[in-house]
Protein backbone atom coordinates (compact mmCIF):
# COMPACT_ATOMS: atom_id res chain seq x y z
CA UNK A 1 0.00 0.00 0.00
CA UNK A 2 0.98 3.40 -0.58
CA UNK A 3 0.35 6.71 0.64
CA UNK A 4 0.00 7.44 4.70
CA UNK A 5 -0.93 3.98 6.16
CA UNK A 6 -4.95 3.89 7.38
CA UNK A 7 -3.52 3.69 11.08
CA UNK A 8 -5.22 5.67 13.38
CA UNK A 9 -3.08 7.70 16.10
CA UNK A 10 -3.59 10.01 19.28
CA UNK A 11 -1.41 12.98 18.75
CA UNK A 12 -0.36 13.33 22.08
CA UNK A 13 3.06 14.93 21.25
CA UNK A 14 4.28 19.05 20.55
CA UNK A 15 2.59 18.78 17.59
CA UNK A 16 0.92 17.79 14.91
CA UNK A 17 -2.23 16.94 16.84
CA UNK A 18 -5.45 15.25 15.70
CA UNK A 19 -7.15 17.84 13.31
CA UNK A 20 -11.08 18.75 14.34
CA UNK A 21 -13.36 16.59 12.15
CA UNK A 22 -14.66 19.64 10.56
CA UNK A 23 -11.08 20.57 9.28
CA UNK A 24 -10.58 17.37 8.10
CA UNK A 25 -13.76 17.65 6.12
CA UNK A 26 -12.41 20.90 5.00
CA UNK A 27 -9.68 19.57 3.36
CA UNK A 28 -10.93 16.69 1.56
CA UNK A 29 -14.27 19.26 -0.76
CA UNK A 30 -13.71 19.31 -3.95
CA UNK A 31 -10.96 21.61 -4.52
CA UNK A 32 -11.56 25.61 -6.41
CA UNK A 33 -9.17 27.24 -8.05
CA UNK A 34 -7.15 30.30 -6.46
CA UNK A 35 -8.91 32.70 -8.18
CA UNK A 36 -12.74 31.47 -8.05
CA UNK A 37 -14.61 34.26 -6.74
CA UNK A 38 -15.76 31.70 -4.34
CA UNK A 39 -12.88 30.20 -3.45
CA UNK A 40 -11.87 34.25 -2.67
CA UNK A 41 -14.77 34.25 -0.69
CA UNK A 42 -13.68 31.65 1.74
CA UNK A 43 -10.23 33.43 1.91
CA UNK A 44 -11.72 36.24 2.67
CA UNK A 45 -13.71 34.64 5.79
CA UNK A 46 -10.27 32.72 6.89
CA UNK A 47 -8.80 36.27 7.26
CA UNK A 48 -11.50 37.56 9.55
CA UNK A 49 -11.60 34.50 11.52
CA UNK A 50 -7.63 34.81 11.44
CA UNK A 51 -7.96 38.18 13.32
CA UNK A 52 -10.38 37.23 15.61
CA UNK A 53 -8.62 34.59 17.19
CA UNK A 54 -5.16 36.99 16.90
CA UNK A 55 -6.98 39.87 18.94
CA UNK A 56 -6.50 41.88 15.88
CA UNK A 57 -7.95 44.64 12.84
CA UNK A 58 -4.31 44.32 11.05
CA UNK A 59 -4.89 44.76 7.62
CA UNK A 60 -2.43 42.53 6.69
CA UNK A 61 -3.36 38.75 8.54
CA UNK A 62 -3.07 35.62 6.65
CA UNK A 63 -2.39 32.56 6.35
CA UNK A 64 1.23 32.01 4.79
CA UNK A 65 2.04 28.87 2.70
CA UNK A 66 4.41 26.38 4.44
CA UNK A 67 4.37 25.71 8.12
CA UNK A 68 4.73 27.43 11.47
CA UNK A 69 8.81 27.98 10.59
CA UNK A 70 7.90 30.04 6.89
CA UNK A 71 6.26 32.75 9.62
CA UNK A 72 9.38 33.09 11.28
CA UNK A 73 11.30 33.81 8.22
CA UNK A 74 8.54 36.40 6.91
CA UNK A 75 8.61 38.10 10.25
CA UNK A 76 12.18 38.85 9.68
CA UNK A 77 12.60 38.53 6.00
CA UNK A 78 9.99 41.69 5.78
CA UNK A 79 11.54 43.51 8.66
CA UNK A 80 15.04 43.16 8.76
CA UNK A 81 18.00 45.44 6.68
CA UNK A 82 21.30 44.34 6.90
CA UNK A 83 22.87 45.92 10.47
CA UNK A 84 19.87 45.80 12.31
CA UNK A 85 20.16 45.03 16.03
CA UNK A 86 17.67 42.52 16.89
CA UNK A 87 17.27 41.62 20.48
CA UNK A 88 15.93 37.97 20.76
CA UNK A 89 14.84 35.88 23.83
CA UNK A 90 16.59 32.45 23.97
CA UNK A 91 14.76 30.28 26.96
CA UNK A 92 14.16 27.23 24.48
CA UNK A 93 14.85 25.77 20.71
CA UNK A 94 12.50 28.17 19.18
CA UNK A 95 14.17 31.13 20.50
CA UNK A 96 17.67 30.00 19.02
CA UNK A 97 16.23 29.21 15.82
CA UNK A 98 15.15 32.50 15.72
CA UNK A 99 18.72 34.02 16.13
CA UNK A 100 19.59 31.82 13.16
CA UNK A 101 16.93 32.88 11.03
CA UNK A 102 17.35 36.38 11.73
CA UNK A 103 21.30 36.45 11.69
CA UNK A 104 20.91 34.89 7.67
CA UNK A 105 18.85 38.61 6.44
CA UNK A 106 21.61 39.96 7.76
CA UNK A 107 20.50 41.40 11.70
CA UNK A 108 23.47 41.77 14.36
CA UNK A 109 21.68 39.25 16.62
CA UNK A 110 21.78 40.24 20.49
CA UNK A 111 20.82 36.91 22.40
CA UNK A 112 19.62 37.15 26.18
CA UNK A 113 19.82 33.80 27.05
CA UNK A 114 17.59 32.30 29.90
CA UNK A 115 17.88 28.61 31.38
CA UNK A 116 14.96 26.52 30.08
CA UNK A 117 12.07 25.83 31.37
CA UNK A 118 12.06 29.07 32.50
CA UNK A 119 9.75 32.55 31.17
CA UNK A 120 11.33 35.61 29.25
CA UNK A 121 12.58 37.88 31.65
CA UNK A 122 11.25 41.52 30.04
CA UNK A 123 13.95 43.38 31.88
CA UNK A 124 17.01 41.50 30.67
CA UNK A 125 15.66 41.74 27.76
CA UNK A 126 14.85 45.66 27.40
CA UNK A 127 18.39 46.15 29.01
CA UNK A 128 20.50 44.35 26.22
CA UNK A 129 20.21 47.10 24.08
CA UNK A 130 19.44 50.63 24.04
CA UNK A 131 17.84 50.98 20.63
CA UNK A 132 17.25 47.63 18.90
CA UNK A 133 15.27 47.33 15.69
CA UNK A 134 13.31 44.42 16.49
CA UNK A 135 12.75 42.41 19.83
CA UNK A 136 11.67 38.84 19.35
CA UNK A 137 10.29 36.31 22.03
CA UNK A 138 8.26 33.46 21.68
CA UNK A 139 5.13 33.21 23.57
CA UNK A 140 4.83 29.48 23.91
CA UNK A 141 8.32 28.02 24.22
CA UNK A 142 7.08 24.05 22.86
CA UNK A 143 10.93 22.80 23.80
CA UNK A 144 10.08 23.39 27.30
CA UNK A 145 6.36 24.06 28.08
CA UNK A 146 7.16 27.27 29.04
CA UNK A 147 4.56 30.51 28.67
CA UNK A 148 5.98 33.63 28.75
CA UNK A 149 4.30 36.68 29.53
CA UNK A 150 3.55 38.63 25.87
CA UNK A 151 1.33 41.29 27.59
CA UNK A 152 4.30 42.43 30.12
CA UNK A 153 6.89 42.46 27.13
CA UNK A 154 4.24 44.14 24.59
CA UNK A 155 4.06 46.99 27.28
CA UNK A 156 7.13 47.86 28.42
CA UNK A 157 8.53 47.59 24.50
CA UNK A 158 5.72 50.04 23.70
CA UNK A 159 6.63 52.26 27.24
CA UNK A 160 10.25 52.65 26.60
CA UNK A 161 11.53 51.27 23.23
CA UNK A 162 8.53 53.09 20.74
CA UNK A 163 10.90 52.78 18.15
CA UNK A 164 11.38 49.16 18.37
CA UNK A 165 8.98 46.40 16.81
CA UNK A 166 7.95 43.26 18.43
CA UNK A 167 8.00 39.84 16.54
CA UNK A 168 6.06 37.09 18.72
CA UNK A 169 6.16 33.37 18.04
CA UNK A 170 3.03 32.29 19.01
CA UNK A 171 2.85 28.66 16.92
CA UNK A 172 1.49 27.07 20.30
CA UNK A 173 -0.09 29.22 21.30
CA UNK A 174 -2.74 30.78 18.68
CA UNK A 175 -6.69 29.09 19.56
CA UNK A 176 -4.90 27.48 22.78
CA UNK A 177 -3.76 30.11 25.66
CA UNK A 178 -5.51 33.66 25.67
CA UNK A 179 -4.42 35.82 22.77
CA UNK A 180 -4.58 39.90 22.11
CA UNK A 181 -1.39 40.85 20.24
CA UNK A 182 -2.99 44.74 19.53
CA UNK A 183 -3.53 45.25 23.17
CA UNK A 184 -0.19 43.76 23.84
CA UNK A 185 1.27 45.71 21.41
CA UNK A 186 2.75 43.10 19.45
CA UNK A 187 3.36 43.99 15.95
CA UNK A 188 4.24 40.33 13.90
CA UNK A 189 3.11 37.38 14.98
CA UNK A 190 2.65 34.08 13.26
CA UNK A 191 1.53 30.60 14.17
CA UNK A 192 1.04 27.15 12.87
CA UNK A 193 -2.00 25.52 11.96
CA UNK A 194 -0.62 22.01 13.55
CA UNK A 195 -0.87 22.98 17.36
CA UNK A 196 -4.28 24.48 18.80
CA UNK A 197 -5.79 25.74 15.91
CA UNK A 198 -6.48 21.65 15.11
CA UNK A 199 -5.65 21.39 11.24
CA UNK A 200 -3.11 19.50 9.74
CA UNK A 201 0.46 21.45 9.29
CA UNK A 202 0.85 23.27 5.76
CA UNK A 203 -0.14 26.63 6.73
CA UNK A 204 1.21 29.51 9.36
CA UNK A 205 -1.40 31.99 9.97
CA UNK A 206 0.37 35.51 10.60
CA UNK A 207 -0.29 39.40 11.71
CA UNK A 208 1.90 42.25 10.56
CA UNK A 209 0.87 45.41 12.20
CA UNK A 210 0.35 49.09 10.53
CA UNK A 211 3.43 50.31 12.04
CA UNK A 212 5.47 47.06 10.95
CA UNK A 213 4.13 47.68 7.48
CA UNK A 214 5.44 51.79 7.26
CA UNK A 215 8.71 50.32 8.21
CA UNK A 216 8.89 47.33 6.12
CA UNK A 217 11.74 45.92 3.39
CA UNK A 218 10.38 47.07 0.37
CA UNK A 219 11.92 44.16 -1.44
CA UNK A 220 12.85 41.58 1.24
CA UNK A 221 15.66 39.18 -0.43
CA UNK A 222 13.22 36.13 -0.81
CA UNK A 223 10.31 37.10 -3.33
CA UNK A 224 8.20 34.28 -2.12
CA UNK A 225 7.91 35.77 1.29
CA UNK A 226 7.38 39.49 -0.01
CA UNK A 227 4.59 40.46 1.78
CA UNK A 228 3.78 43.09 -1.04
CA UNK A 229 3.48 41.18 -3.22
CA UNK A 230 1.63 38.18 -1.50
CA UNK A 231 -0.39 41.51 -0.38
CA UNK A 232 -1.57 41.83 -4.22
CA UNK A 233 -3.21 38.40 -4.31
CA UNK A 234 -4.80 38.00 -0.88
CA UNK A 235 -6.39 41.97 -0.21
CA UNK A 236 -5.90 43.00 -3.90
CA UNK A 237 -5.22 46.11 -5.37
CA UNK A 238 -5.90 49.07 -7.83
CA UNK A 239 -5.37 46.07 -10.83
CA UNK A 240 -7.47 43.66 -8.49
CA UNK A 241 -6.37 40.39 -6.96
CA UNK A 242 -3.48 39.47 -8.94
CA UNK A 243 -1.39 35.83 -9.14
CA UNK A 244 1.84 35.37 -6.83
CA UNK A 245 1.58 31.72 -6.12
CA UNK A 246 -0.80 28.93 -6.08
CA UNK A 247 -2.72 29.07 -3.11
CA UNK A 248 -3.13 25.58 -1.05
CA UNK A 249 -6.81 25.87 -1.08
CA UNK A 250 -7.64 22.70 0.70
CA UNK A 251 -5.22 23.54 3.62
CA UNK A 252 -7.02 27.23 3.55
CA UNK A 253 -10.58 25.44 3.12
CA UNK A 254 -9.43 22.80 6.32
CA UNK A 255 -8.25 25.76 8.28
CA UNK A 256 -11.25 27.91 7.63
CA UNK A 257 -13.53 25.15 8.89
CA UNK A 258 -11.57 24.64 12.08
CA UNK A 259 -11.58 28.76 12.44
CA UNK A 260 -16.04 28.04 11.95
CA UNK A 261 -15.66 25.34 14.90
CA UNK A 262 -13.86 27.29 17.00
CA UNK A 263 -16.19 30.75 16.68
CA UNK A 264 -19.44 28.24 17.27
CA UNK A 265 -17.47 26.83 20.47
CA UNK A 266 -16.11 30.17 21.42
CA UNK A 267 -12.60 31.35 21.73
CA UNK A 268 -13.00 31.95 25.45
CA UNK A 269 -14.74 28.40 25.98
CA UNK A 270 -11.85 26.62 24.02
CA UNK A 271 -9.19 28.48 25.60
CA UNK A 272 -10.99 27.23 28.71
CA UNK A 273 -11.07 23.63 27.71
CA UNK A 274 -7.37 23.62 26.96
CA UNK A 275 -6.62 24.98 30.48
CA UNK A 276 -8.29 22.21 32.14
CA UNK A 277 -7.18 19.71 30.36
CA UNK A 278 -3.57 20.55 31.20
CA UNK A 279 -4.57 20.80 34.55
CA UNK A 280 -5.94 17.77 34.64
CA UNK A 281 -2.78 15.91 33.39
CA UNK A 282 -0.36 18.02 34.84
CA UNK A 283 -2.20 17.01 38.60
CA UNK A 284 -2.66 13.55 37.74
CA UNK A 285 1.28 13.74 36.70
CA UNK A 286 2.38 14.89 39.95
CA UNK A 287 -0.01 12.40 41.67
CA UNK A 288 1.80 9.48 40.00
CA UNK A 289 4.78 11.06 41.71
CA UNK A 290 6.47 12.57 38.68
CA UNK A 291 8.44 15.96 38.29
CA UNK A 292 6.86 18.73 35.81
CA UNK A 293 9.95 20.58 33.96
CA UNK A 294 8.51 23.88 33.13
CA UNK A 295 9.03 26.80 35.92
CA UNK A 296 5.30 26.81 38.16
CA UNK A 297 3.29 29.17 37.31
CA UNK A 298 4.49 29.31 34.02
CA UNK A 299 3.53 26.09 32.56
CA UNK A 300 1.02 25.57 29.33
CA UNK A 301 -2.04 23.90 29.73
CA UNK A 302 -1.38 22.30 26.09
CA UNK A 303 2.18 21.17 26.29
CA UNK A 304 3.35 19.76 29.60
CA UNK A 305 7.10 18.72 30.14
CA UNK A 306 7.79 16.48 32.65
CA UNK A 307 11.05 14.51 33.63
CA UNK A 308 11.46 10.83 32.93
CA UNK A 309 11.83 8.92 36.39
CA UNK A 310 15.32 7.53 37.20
CA UNK A 311 15.90 4.55 35.57
CA UNK A 312 13.42 4.49 32.86
CA UNK A 313 14.13 4.03 29.14
CA UNK A 314 12.45 7.52 28.14
CA UNK A 315 12.37 5.94 24.20
CA UNK A 316 11.16 2.26 24.99
CA UNK A 317 7.91 4.32 27.15
CA UNK A 318 7.17 6.37 24.23
CA UNK A 319 7.97 3.51 21.81
CA UNK A 320 5.30 1.27 24.53
CA UNK A 321 2.92 3.86 24.23
CA UNK A 322 2.94 4.15 20.11
CA UNK A 323 2.91 0.28 19.80
CA UNK A 324 0.72 -0.87 22.48
CA UNK A 325 -1.95 2.03 23.36
CA UNK A 326 -1.80 4.11 19.47
CA UNK A 327 -0.82 7.26 21.43
CA UNK A 328 1.94 9.52 20.48
CA UNK A 329 4.07 11.91 22.72
CA UNK A 330 7.34 13.45 22.15
CA UNK A 331 10.89 13.37 23.38
CA UNK A 332 12.11 16.11 25.25
CA UNK A 333 14.10 19.03 23.18
CA UNK A 334 18.02 19.94 22.71
CA UNK A 335 20.18 17.80 25.82
CA UNK A 336 16.68 17.11 27.54
CA UNK A 337 16.16 14.35 24.34
CA UNK A 338 15.78 11.30 26.92
CA UNK A 339 15.64 12.82 30.38
CA UNK A 340 11.75 14.79 29.12
CA UNK A 341 8.60 14.00 27.50
CA UNK A 342 6.80 16.74 25.97
CA UNK A 343 2.65 15.72 25.79
CA UNK A 344 0.77 18.23 24.10
CA UNK A 345 -3.22 18.26 24.62
CA UNK A 346 -4.15 20.63 21.45
CA UNK A 347 -6.96 21.83 19.68
CA UNK A 348 -9.41 18.62 18.92
CA UNK A 349 -7.34 16.78 21.53
CA UNK A 350 -7.84 19.48 24.75
CA UNK A 351 -9.95 17.29 26.17
CA UNK A 352 -10.08 15.51 29.53
CA UNK A 353 -10.79 12.17 27.85
CA UNK A 354 -7.29 12.17 26.15
CA UNK A 355 -6.10 13.29 29.39
CA UNK A 356 -7.47 10.41 31.44
CA UNK A 357 -6.66 8.14 28.61
CA UNK A 358 -2.70 9.48 28.39
CA UNK A 359 -2.57 9.24 32.32
CA UNK A 360 -3.80 5.49 32.19
CA UNK A 361 -1.63 3.89 29.85
CA UNK A 362 1.77 6.13 31.28
CA UNK A 363 0.37 4.55 34.33
CA UNK A 364 0.20 0.83 33.45
CA UNK A 365 3.53 1.25 31.53
CA UNK A 366 5.61 2.41 34.53
CA UNK A 367 3.61 -0.06 36.52
N1 LIG B 1 8.00 27.91 16.83
C1 LIG B 1 7.49 27.09 17.76
C2 LIG B 1 7.25 27.62 19.13
C3 LIG B 1 7.20 25.76 17.44
O1 LIG B 1 6.67 24.94 18.35
C4 LIG B 1 7.44 25.29 16.12
C5 LIG B 1 7.15 23.89 15.77
O2 LIG B 1 6.96 23.05 16.60
C6 LIG B 1 7.96 26.20 15.18
C7 LIG B 1 8.23 27.49 15.57
C8 LIG B 1 8.23 25.76 13.78
O3 LIG B 1 7.05 25.36 13.19
P1 LIG B 1 7.01 24.28 12.02
O4 LIG B 1 7.66 23.04 12.55
O5 LIG B 1 5.55 24.14 11.77
O6 LIG B 1 7.75 24.85 10.85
Amino acid sequence: MSGMPLTERTLLGPGPSNPYPEATAGLAAPPLGHLDPEFINVLEGTCARLRTVWGTSNPVTLPLSGTGSIGMETAFANTVRPGDVAVIAVNGLFGTRMCEVASRYGAEVVRVDHTWGQPVDVERVLAAHPSPAIIAAVHAETSTGVASDMAALGQAVRERLPETLLVADCVTSLAGSQMAVDDWGVDIAYAGTQKCLGVTPGLAPFTFSERAWARRVEVPPVWYLDLGLLGAYVRGGPGGRTYHHTAPVSMIASLDAALERIEHEGLQEVTERHRAAGELLQNGLQEMGLELFAAEGYRLPQLTSVRVPEGVDSAKVREQLLVEYGIEIGAGAGEYASSVWRIGLMGHNARLDRAELLLGALGRILG
